[in-house]
């Protein structure tokens, strides 16, 4: 089996790339190396059944040689970190929505199953408890950035949906929940490594707003699995795919934790959201997937608690530092 992972040298598409090669199938992988590094492919750069392109998902040339050269696609490229999309809203509607019309053309001319990544941002402010695949969008204003990241998301749904609707074509969506792992950076946002090396380097852990805000994190090995089960499932074409980890903790909680994991003397502090992100930016309260699909679907579950998680994530982070390794331009809030 050949995959072409779009995205293959971020943080997800690198560990799905190292699982499929790890099973014995052939992986390409296309990356404009803007989020995404080579590093993250080191365990498998050299491997007769691996290779990497330099590029970007909208080169409709490039997407289109590619393509005959794969027997399906995982589309993971997208503009990802709810800062990076605060701080450059063009480049995030831009590359979500003309990369995935651009892939899904190119893959439906060869009859290839795509699965496209989304994202829980999608369900946007939903009031349910556990948000299900079918719930209603509420979006806020289109005048907070935040929201177009989810509008580029949910069009990308639409357009993977319409190409099985409309032309046969084997797509699936998976709506990931936040996923966490090693080589997950916190450049961009993402709450679990920040606060990892922030404790790392001595505090204080950033909690932005009160605290309250709950999240449930997933295991990026697990997530991957599930999407490698989506797209083999046949019967999951034409339908969208909560993936994520069902067990809710606040962010209050989840400073406490990093904290206590790593030295109980540590100082937690609270930044105010507009100092955070921009004026008037709108946190989400809550964020729970309802998994009962993915579990009928294709008997998906859930392997690693967060404690577990947390320990992998603090060795890894600890072994960057120490080998200081610096990612990227320098953040006020810890990169690593
Ligand atoms: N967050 C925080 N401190 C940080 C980074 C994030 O308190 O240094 C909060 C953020 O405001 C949000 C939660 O952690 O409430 C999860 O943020 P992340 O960007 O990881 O994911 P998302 O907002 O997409 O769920």
């Amino acid at each position: 089996m050949r995959s072409l992972i779009t995205g293959g040298a971020g943080f997800i598409g690198s560990h799905l790339a190292e699982f499929l090669i790890e099973r014995g199938d052939e992986v390409v992988v296309v990356d404009d190396l803007s989020t995404g590094r080579l590093a993250n492919l080191d365990r498998i750069t050299g491997h007769p059944e691996f290779s990497f392109t330099e590029g970007d998902i909208r080169d409709e040339d490039l997407m289109a040689k590619l393509a005959t050269e794969v027997d399906r696609i995982f589309h993971l490229a997208a503009a990802v970190g709810v800062m990076l999309i605060v701080k450059r809203p063009v480049h995030t509607i831009e590359t979500n929505i003309q990369g995935t019309e651009i892939v899904l053309r190119c893959a439906a001319k060869h009859g290839l199953p795509v699965l496209v990544a989304s994202s829980s941002e999608v369900c946007g402010k939903g009031t349910g408890v556990a948000f299900e695949e079918e719930h209603d969008m509420v979006l806020g204003p289109t005048s907070r950035s935040r929201w177009s990241y989810a509008a580029s998301k949910a069009v990308d749904e639409f357009l993977a949906l319409a190409y099985h609707r409309e032309q046969g074509q084997r797509t699936v969506v998976a709506r990931f929940f936040n996923t966490i792992g090693p080589r997950q950076i916190g450049q961009y946002g993402m709450v679990v490594p920040r606060f990892v090396s922030q404790a790392l380097k001595g505090g204080p852990i950033t909690v932005f707003g009160d605290g309250t805000q709950s999240r449930s994190f997933a295991w990026v090995g697990d997530v991957i699995r599930a999407i490698v089960g989506l797209i083999e499932e046949p019967e999951a074409s034409g339908r969208v795919f909560n993936v994520g980890c069902d067990e809710e903790i606040t962010i209050g909680k989840l400073a406490e934790k990093v904290r206590d994991m790593v030295d109980p003397g540590l100082a937690i502090v609270h930044v105010p959201y507009d100092e955070a992100y921009e004026e008037g930016f709108e946190d989400l309260g809550r964020r729970v997937p309802d998994l009962t699909r993915v579990r009928e679907a294709i008997g998906y579950e859930p392997t690693l608690g967060l404690d577990e998680i947390l320990k992998l994530i603090i060795e890894d982070i600890r072994g960057r530092l120490d080998a200081s390794i610096r990612i990227d331009r320098p953040s006020d809030c810890g990169q690593w």
